[in-house]
C-alpha cells in the first residue's frame, strides 16, 4: 500500500488544514528549526494508532491538540487523515474491497479519541492491525526520527529483533498470536467449569 496523502488539522503547530501529497519513493523533510517536522512525523504515527502521548513528546494525549499561541486561540480539537492507494489489494481482508483508504484520528479536549476508516466508525485495534500486517504502523523502521539512529546502534539484541520483525512483516502475528492465546485460556477455564458441573450432575 501506498501512503498518497496526509492531512492535518489542530493537530501541534499544524493549526490551519495543511495538505501533503506523498509521492514514490523516499521522502524527506526538511525545514529551520522548530517548523515542525517532528510534528509531521508525528501526525502519521498517530493516525496510524500510536497511543503513547511520550511518543508524541507529551504527557497526556490531548497535547497534540493545537494549544494556541499569541495571535491564535487554542482549537478543541485535533484531526489527521492519512490516504493509501489500494489499487493493488495489497491491504488485508476487511479493508480490501476499494482502491483508496481514508484514515481519520480526530481528538477532541475531554473526549478522547476516535477513528474512522473510509467514512465508517473503526476501532484503534483494527487500524493498528491493518498497517502492522502492512509492514508499517506506528513503531514502523521506515519512520526516522531524529536520534533513532544512534539508538539502534546501542540498542540491546531484543530491540534490534523487534525492528527485524518489523521489517519481516510478523509484528502483526504476534499479536494474534498473543489473542489466541487469550481465547484459548478463556476455553479451557470453560471447559474446566463444564466438568466440574457435569460432575456434580452424575
Ligand atoms: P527541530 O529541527 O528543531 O527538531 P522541528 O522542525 O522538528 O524542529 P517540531 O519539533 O516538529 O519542529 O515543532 C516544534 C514546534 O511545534 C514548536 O514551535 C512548538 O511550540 C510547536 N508545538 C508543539 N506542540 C504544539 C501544540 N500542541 N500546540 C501548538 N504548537 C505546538
Amino acid at each position: 500500500m501506498q501512503f498518497t496523502k496526509l492531512r492535518l488539522l489542530g493537530f501541534k503547530s499544524f493549526v490551519d488544514p495543511t495538505e501533503l501529497l506523498i509521492a514514490d519513493g523516499l521522502t524527506g523533510v526538511v525545514g529551520p528549526n522548530g517548523c515542525g517536522k517532528s510534528n509531521l512525523l508525528e501526525a502519521l504515527r498517530w493516525v496510524m494508532g500510536e497511543n503513547r502521548p511520550t511518543a508524541m513528546r507529551g504527557s497526556g494525549m490531548e497535547d497534540v491538540i493545537f494549544a494556541g499561541a499569541s495571535s491564535r486561540p487554542a482549537r478543541n480539537y485535533a484531526e489527521v487523515t492519512l490516504t493509501l492507494d489500494n489499487t493493488q489489494r495489497l491491504a488485508p481482508a476487511g479493508f480490501n474491497d476499494s482502491d483508496r483508504i481514508e484514515i481519520v484520528r480526530r481528538i477532541t479536549r475531554d473526549a478522547g479519541s476516535a477513528f474512522k476508516v473510509n467514512g465508517g466508525d473503526s476501532r484503534a485495534r483494527d487500524v493498528q492491525m491493518l498497517f502492522a500486517d502492512a509492514s508499517t504502523g506506528s513503531h514502523s523502521p521506515a519512520l526516522v526520527r531524529q536520534g533513532q539512529i544512534s539508538e539502534l546502534i546501542n540498542a540491546k539484541p531484543k530491540a534490534r529483533r523487534r525492528i527485524l520483525e518489523e521489517a519481516a512483516g510478523i509484528s502483526g502475528l504476534y499479536q494474534r498470536r498473543h489473542e489466541a492465546e487469550l481465547k484459548l485460556r478463556a476455553t479451557a477455564s470453560n471447559l474446566e467449569r463444564v466438568e466440574d458441573v457435569l460432575t456434580q450432575l452424575e
